[in-house]
């Protein structure tokens, strides 16, 4: 989609008149594992493993799989998910620095998620970020079954029925104005890390990026990010 070529060099001069914003993944970013595969993992109803699979060989789009895999589990197991989440998760080392290295920087930091809101919201709030900066996927326990809801679905741009569309999200911050920065691990990070100007990934990201040739920035923790922005990004600035 955009040929430009991405990287660290390239950043200084981009960002002259552009305001940061980092657009960061939730599940395996933001927190070591991924708690959808941790709750599915944990509650194990029949049948989620071959929808992760048909996830993974692209069968299916993640929005269907995710969707799938939630409404195999009973409304009423949602305290114990949300228990086990709250239990279980762990953030990943430096992300209260990173948080407060973006409110003094005045570096806007938007959470975009493809997990659902009642448990990315609780893992989130110990942290001085706002709703409206979260960006996930709702859900309904108004039924039997778990039902998934999609306030944030792809627009006419994008045809990979995401569920949760990082790339739209990322539209509305336009590449003249901002100064893009992505920070993921996987596939719901792939279409982001095309239109990004900067590009922190861990594992599959990086193997993606480097079959798409997009430049990025390995991390395993928010130390290694702020350390990065803070010396490619904001001393440039
Ligand atoms: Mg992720
Ligand atoms: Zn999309």
């Amino acid at each position: 989609m955009n040929s430009t070529i991405h990287g660290h060099k390239s950043a200084a001069a981009k960002i002259n008149n552009k305001k940061p914003v980092i657009f960061c993944d939730f599940d395996g970013t933001i927190t070591i594992s991924d708690n959808i595969i941790s709750v599915m993992r944990h509650f194990n109803p029949v049948g989620w493993e071959d929808i992760l699979d048909e996830v993974i060989s692209l069968k299916i789009s993640v929005k269907q799989g995710v969707g799938r895999m939630f409404s195999l589990l009973p409304s009423s197991a949602r305290a114990d998910i949300l228990d086990y989440v709250l239990q279980h998760t762990e953030v990943r080392k430096g992300f209260t620095e990173l948080l407060n290295y973006c409110i003094e920087q005045n570096i806007l930091f938007l959470v975009t998620s493809g997990g659902i809101d009642f448990f990315v919201y609780p893992v989130l709030s110990p942290y001085p970020i706002t709703t409206e900066h979260i960006f996930c996927n709702e859900s309904d326990f108004s039924d039997e079954r778990i039902q998934i809801l999609w306030p944030h679905p792809c627009d006419q741009w994008c045809h990979n029925d995401c569920g949760m569309c990082k790339v739209r999200v990322i539209r509305n911050y336009p590449g003249d104005q901002y100064y893009r920065i992505l920070i993921g691990d996987s596939l719901t990070d792939f279409e982001g890390a095309k239109l990004a100007d900067l590009v922190f990934a861990r594992s599959h990201l990086i193997t993606r990026c480097e079959e798409l040739g997009i430049a990025f920035t390995p991390y395993e923790d928010f130390l290694t990010v702020i350390d990065h922005i803070d010396k490619k990004v904001v001393s440039t600035l």
